[in-house]
């Protein structure tokens, strides 16, 4: 497990740029329209974010196990979420990721946006986000270790707050430090997601009040309280 060395090698086979740029191609089909989207999800390296033997898996549009019980987020899903966030004001300076999980999301976050802040609870998973992470240089990523249901109190308030685990509500304290004008897009257990599935929300935060939109029916492991 994340073992380095050959693998930072660009260009080989089924991890080479070449695939990436397909895996963008079909990004676009499905629907992803955002150019600096597409851009930024071209240059991350997805699969140093999962374990050597999947590696020839890792441009494929689906989630795959990363230890704990927890999943690497289908990268559709992903550029569905992140495109989701930018509003009339562009790409969102500051944003909170709630569930760091292998750290891929919040590298494509950290190309985007000026300021990216993770949490996650399981602490031997953020170890591995931040060795996953440390050959991008990403100065302006900071991963902390906590239960993401309070939020980043030090942190707040954010212009975006995306959380990647399934919560049954919406956290209070996370609503709390969305910036007026702020999105925050989550998925949600609902009536209207089958079984065992959610809904994207997207929850706006304007002069009056809170709005609400729902998108895609999604699959995301839950949101689990406490940290480990
Ligand atoms: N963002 C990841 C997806 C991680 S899967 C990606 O780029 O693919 C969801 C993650 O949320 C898991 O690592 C899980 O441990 C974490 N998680 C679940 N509940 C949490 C909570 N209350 N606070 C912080 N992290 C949480």
């Amino acid at each position: 497990m994340n073992a380095r060395g050959p693998r930072d090698a660009v260009g080989i086979g089924m991890t080479s740029q070449r695939t990436r740029s397909r895996m963008v191609e079909r990004l676009r089909e499905k629907g992803i329209r955002d150019e600096r989207v597409l851009a930024a999800m071209g240059e991350v390296p997805r699969h140093l974010f999962v374990d050597e033997a999947l590696a020839s898996r890792a441009y494929e549009d689906t989630a795959l196990p990363i230890g704990f019980s927890q999943t690497i987020s289908q990268p559709y899903v992903v550029a569905r979420m992140i495109e989701s966030l930018i509003g009339d004001n562009g790409i969102p300076a500051r944003v909170l990721e709630i569930g760091t999980g292998c750290g891929y999301q919040a590298a494509v976050l950290a190309r985007l946006a000026r300021e990216v802040y993770s949490v996650e609870r399981i602490r031997a998973l953020l170890e591995r986000a931040r060795t996953n992470l440390r050959g991008l240089r990403l100065s302006n990523l900071r991963l902390t270790h906590g239960d993401g249901n309070l939020g980043l109190e030090a942190g707040a308030p954010f212009d975006a707050i995306i959380v990647a685990a399934a919560a049954r509500a919406v956290p209070q304290a996370l609503l709390r430090q969305l910036a007026q004008g702020g999105r925050m897009v989550l998925p949600l257990k609902t009536a209207q997601a089958a079984r065992g599935r959610q809904r994207l929300a997207v929850l706006e935060r304007g002069a009056r009040g809170i709005t609400e939109t729902v998108l895609d029916e999604v699959l995301f492991v839950p949101l689990e309280t406490g940290k480990l």
